[in-house]
């Protein structure tokens, strides 16, 4: 029971980010088989928010090397209109229902802009658009491109060049959409320990949080590579089947006396 509570995805297991850049580690093998869902646009097509209706527009806008804008937008209506003088493309978007799903209900793809008119199309690379293009690039792989990587992707499939630090940006958003971030997994630990009180009588747990104390994702070993940093401290045992037991762990600041005094304290 203790070990199916010991869900990865809450102790971070298998995604660990790293920051530092290995060649041939096969990113790019992940790359080349991880595409893009896609950017269509077409009437009836329902996007799950406004956000993302707008996202879609700025990459299927990458795509095509224009670059539109929206002269009317309210929390119920999206219009966007490429930015070429006269230019006939348009799309209208609307609120679906409650669930803030976003469809096109009119759709007039053609353009009749100038190579001119065109050429700002790098401005719609926000940072949210690159995470956007990028978080599929993270699913289902511990390491996802870096931003330099981030920013060759962008050059080599969009003609569009943008500056490190948004590649960097664009990144963590990706990952965080794609992997969860580390300050939400650290808001179920609470929920995790009820968990495991509930399911193993007798577990003794407890929850301490300070303010200069980092939140972390706990991976196995001890020091933690994520962007709060920090260690884990562990107790394990063996079971009559000879099987690691985790009887305790704690995650603490660093390995330091006031760390270890009050983890065997609890322990
Ligand atoms: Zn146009």
């Amino acid at each position: 029971m203790l070990n199916d509570l010991y869900t990865p995805a809450l102790f971070g297991k298998d995604a660990p980010p790293v920051f530092n850049d290995r060649r041939g580690t096969g990113v790019d093998t992940a790359l080349a088989d991880i595409q893009y869902e896609g950017d269509d646009i077409y009437v009836g097509h329902v996007f799950k928010s406004k956000t993302d209706c707008k996202i879609k527009l700025a990459i299927h806008a990458m795509n095509m090397k224009f670059h539109f804008s929206t002269p009317r937008s309210s929390p119920s209506m999206l219009l966007s209109q490429c930015v070429g003088i006269g230019c006939p493309w348009r799309v209208y978007a609307v609120l679906l229902d409650a669930s803030g799903k976003f469809q096109v209900r009119q759709a007039k793809l053609i353009h009749s802009c100038t190579v001119d008119e065109r050429c700002n199309y790098h401005k719609l690379a926000t940072t949210q658009v690159i995470g956007e293009i990028m978080q599929s690039r993270f699913v289902g792989i511990k390491r996802g491109p870096t931003a330099a990587t981030i920013r060759k992707i962008l050059l080599n499939e969009f003609h569009v060049n943008v500056s490190y630090w948004k590649a960097w940006r664009a990144r963590e958003l990706a990952m965080d959409h794609a992997m969860g971030t580390m300050v939400g997994s650290s808001s179920l630990i609470p929920a995790y320990l009820a968990l495991l009180q509930s399911s193993n009588e007798g577990t003794t747990c407890f929850l301490q949080r300070y303010q200069s104390m980092r939140k972390v994702v706990v991976v196995d070993g001890t020091s933690l590579k994520g962007k709060f940093g920090g260690c884990l401290l562990t107790a394990s045992a063996q079971n009559g089947n000879f099987q690691v037991f985790p009887l305790a762990f704690a995650v603490v600041d660093s390995e330091n006396d006031d760390a270890w005094e009050c983890f065997f304290q609890k322990l």
